[in-house]
């Protein structure tokens, strides 16, 4: 085996460019023209390491913050500034009021069971209690569905000793431009907001905000934008790349033709092929789907995926590399700016949100931008 520059004691390098995802955040806030603008750093900032991401993204200006479950929440809450507001999508339930109020986080209420637990726990500290309440507009998945909001239209009082800081909706389709339901949701979310004159609304997470002005209302929402997954599936990515995961080979071979690679022969050579084996597997997030599909980057130039993804390893056709290049100790690229997330992702059959928040903890993790973390 060659000497190699850098001997890490983990299988691949995972870079996030934290720069990159302050770009992303004033790409974002330059589209809502104005309107504010919020992060989703839920499920560990879409698995990138919130500890890292979230303080860059203040560093960026953002002042509200979302997570999905509490204990995301609570994690966020202590490398914010004080000002930050950090709310939890998921809501609230019984016994939990006590930590929202210690550690300064606001619940996103999510039906009249929630609104009354809040209302209560705001009644026996003997002050308002702030709070975000989300309408289910269409998607039958979380927020007040249209009979409950009607009964709080009715009975404002319900929230009286709740601050409501923000209404919210979400869309179902907002990465479809074209798609009916996006009005719909639009035309529900205009007409409940109608309830809480002088509250601030939010409806757009990111495909939502290049739906248009429209859609903005006071907060945009986004996340995955932010961290550089095309939130305009059907027009060029506006975002700039934030990864780069990148391996070193393991070994090269040459195997005749006939021969197979890798678990259940799955891969079977049609010619004389040099087969180099990379530190990457499904353990790594990186999906088995991606068995015989997509390729990697070797000196800048494909590298396909041969046979199937193993737990630790993937096999990859070097058979047009020189030496020179396919060797030991040389560097590939799994994902990086000519290999974005969502391509790596289509080949796998899913979308980048799922590849992105799935690569796991297991790389050794490089954050560019954290000097100017202080
Ligand atoms: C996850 C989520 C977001 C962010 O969505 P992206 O599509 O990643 O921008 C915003 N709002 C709610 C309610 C969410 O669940």
């Amino acid at each position: 085996m060659r000497t190699t520059d850098t001997v890490r004691p983990a299988g691949a390098t995972l870079t996030v460019d934290l720069d990159a995802i302050g770009g992303n955040y004033r790409i974002l806030v330059r589209e809502l023209a104005g309107v504010p603008c919020a992060a989703v750093v839920k499920a560990d900032a879409y698995g990138l390491g919130a500890a890292q991401v979230a303080p860059a993204l203040a560093r960026a200006g953002a002042r509200w913050f979302f997570t999905a479950h509490l204990d995301e929440a609570i994690a966020v809450r202590a490398v914010l500034p004080g000002d930050a507001r950090v709310a939890v999508l998921n809501g609230i339930w019984p016994g939990l009021e006590a930590a929202f109020v210690a550690h300064d986080l606001l619940p996103v209420l999510n039906d009249l069971g929630q609104v009354a637990l809040w209302q209560a726990h705001a009644r026996q500290l003997g002050r308002p209690l702030p709070a975000l309440v989300q309408f289910d507009t269409g998607m039958a998945r979380l927020g007040l569905p249209p009979a409950e909001a009607a009964v709080l239209a009715a009975e404002p009082d319900r929230l009286a000793g709740v601050d409501t800081q923000l209404v919210m909706s979400h869309l179902a389709c907002a990465d479809e431009p074209g798609h009916p339901l996006n009005r719909t949701q639009l035309d529900r979310f205009w007409a409940l907001r109608q309830a809480f004159p002088g509250v601030p609304a939010s409806l757009a997470a990111s495909s939502g905000i290049f739906l248009g002005a429209d859609y903005h209302f006071d907060l945009g929402r986004p996340g995955v934008a932010l961290y550089g997954v095309n939130p305009t599936p059907e027009r060029p990515n506006p975002m700039r790349p934030v990864l780069r995961l990148e391996a070193r080979i393991l070994q090269v071979r040459h195997i005749d033709p006939g021969e197979s690679v890798g678990y259940g022969a799955a891969h079977r050579a049609s010619r004389p092929t040099k087969v180099a084996t990379v530190p990457i597997g499904y353990a790594d997030g990186f999906l088995r789907s991606s068995s015989s599909r997509g390729h990697f980057l070797l000196n800048g130039e494909r590298a396909p995926i041969l046979g199937r993804v193993s737990m630790d390893l993937i096999t990859l056709d070097v058979t047009d590399f020189p030496e020179a290049h396919a060797h030991p100790g040389a560097a590939v690229v799994a994902i990086g700016d000519a290999r974005p997330i969502d391509a790596v992702a289509a080949d796998a059959g899913t979308i980048g949100y799922e590849f992105l928040t799935g690569l796991g903890p297991r790389y050794a993790r490089v954050y560019r931008g954290l000097d100017r973390a202080a």
